[in-house]
């Protein structure tokens, strides 16, 4: 099983569609399984969908990173 370091770091990907067959049954696994990384990527879509400039590009892991930062400072908990 993937960790959620991992999820996080294929989330770009996830969410451009690129990841492989087994990618993305690994990913969805980790997704159904951990509450946090569900939460993660529901924030990351949504943060994704309030930058349209997102939108034809693929992150890269600055951009990546950034979201992230956000995504933890606006943790509930
Ligand atoms: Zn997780």
């Amino acid at each position: 099983m993937l960790k959620c370091k991992e999820i996080v770091e294929k989330s770009s990907d996830f969410v451009d569609g690129q990841l492989t067959l087994k990618g993305k049954i690994d990913f969805y696994w980790h997704i159904f399984m951990c509450v946090h990384c569900r939460r993660f990527l529901r924030q990351l879509r949504l943060m994704l969908s309030s930058m349209p400039y997102l939108d034809e590009k693929e992150l890269t892991d600055n951009e990546v990173e950034l979201i992230m930062q956000r995504v933890k400072e606006n943790k509930p908990e």
